[in-house]
């Protein structure tokens, strides 16, 4: 898949500007704060219709603006995919090929990209909750299920925590609530195993090829309860923390274990990596980790993503940059930004196409 074509009008910096890109390497330098993280935010915003940065779209709106529009032309095999969003206060408005689109789940994923940026370093170290995000965004951009499972499953958590913050509580009815949210939460768990599995075994050799380190990457799921493949045993064993918890609940007025409490580290050989690994093993391992999804994405959905390499290059040695660009096939279109123009080894055989930003042009 490539984006050939994208208009952004009052998105941040950019009052209204068209671009044609190719495929290969875009390469777009400018000095710090002209928009070139605006330019890579607005693809990935047409590719999940959230920023990486900032949870209130109306921060993404020009200012002094009252929305922002995102058109995308996208090239898949021989078709080509118009997407539209237009975002103002009053809300979030999603087309493909001028049809308006109300589930957001029949969007995501359409336009498929694939960002690595310098915050990313800090995943190993972040609070769960980061960790959570990233596979959250990157499972439910290849699945339908699983964004459809954790969209009713946040759902049915605020509808708990609602009743649990009642004067009198309705044990019965939270009972009820239970039985389908427990449901959902062995779904959410087995997918997220399933797709940690994936992503380690594709990782690790990325991981060896790019740091020439034969440390073992690794992960732990932490959870309320431990993951077997007895679905139904996962569920009886969910409903029994529950219950035991149940007191605690309503004395903290929410649900205080589940999916939303979950977490995921990381390691290397047997050590948590955010206390054990040095900067360039995390660095190289978060990079084994975003290539991993870029292949996994093929796997699932048949075609490369885009690749947003927004800042990394300067955080990258020689090696590794010309390793980076070795790994991917030609067929995935990559955005590279940098406030410098780092040469690419003509071995890379990759085209490339040079972008200069300056206030937003
Ligand atoms: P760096 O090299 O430092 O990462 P950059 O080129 O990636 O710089 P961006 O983050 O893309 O910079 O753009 C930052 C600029 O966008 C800043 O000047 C900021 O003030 C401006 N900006 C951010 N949000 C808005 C907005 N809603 N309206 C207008 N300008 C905005
Ligand atoms: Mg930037």
């Amino acid at each position: 898949m490539i984006l050939k074509k994208m208009r952004i009008r009052q998105f941040r910096n950019y009052e209204d500007q068209t671009l044609m890109f190719d495929q290969g390497i875009q390469y777009i330098t400018g000095r710090n704060a002209q928009g070139k993280t605006n330019l890579l935010e607005a693809i990935l915003y047409l590719s999940t219709t959230r920023s990486h940065r900032v949870n209130d779209d109306a921060e993404l709106i020009k200012e002094s603006r009252d929305f922002f529009l995102i058109n995308g032309t996208l090239e898949k095999g021989n078709r080509s995919i118009e997407l539209r969003i237009h975002v103002s206060k009053e809300g979030k408005n999603l087309f493909i090929y001028k049809s308006p689109i109300r589930k957001v789940s029949d969007f995501v994923g359409t336009c498929n990209a694939v960002m690595f940026c310098p915050d990313d370093l800090t995943l190993f170290q972040a609070a769960p909750r980061v960790r959570r995000r990233f596979i959250d965004m990157e499972l439910s951009k290849m699945s339908k299920t699983y964004m459809n499972a954790l969209t009713k499953a946040n759902r049915l958590l605020k509808e708990r925590n609602a009743a649990l913050k009642l004067e009198s509580i309705n044990q019965e009815y939270v009972k009820v609530i239970d039985d389908q949210f427990l449901d959902l939460q062995v779904l959410i768990m087995k997918q997220r195993k399933k797709f940690l599995d994936e992503l380690m075994s594709c990782g690790k050799n990325f991981y060896e090829d790019i740091s020439q380190d034969l440390s073992d990457l690794a992960y732990t799921y932490v959870s309320a309860v431990p993951y077997e493949e007895d679905e139904n045993a996962v569920k009886q064993s969910l409903r029994k923390k529950y219950e035991k918890n149940w007191t605690r609940d309503c004395m903290m007025k929410q649900t205080m274990i589940g999916f939303h409490k979950d977490d995921v580290i990381f390691t290397i050989n047997g050590k948590e990596m955010s206390v054990y690994a040095s900067q360039g093993q995390k660095r190289s391992a978060l990079l084994a980790l975003k290539l991993g999804i870029v292949f996994m994405n093929k796997e699932v959905t048949g075609e490369y993503p885009i690749l947003l390499l927004d800042d990394v290059f300067s955080e990258l040695d020689e090696y590794r940059r010309k390793k980076l660009l070795e790994v991917l096939p030609s067929e995935v279109q990559i955005f590279i930004t940098a406030t410098d123009r780092y040469s690419i080894p003509e071995e890379c055989g990759k085209k490339i196409t040079d972008w200069y930003v300056e206030h937003g042009t």
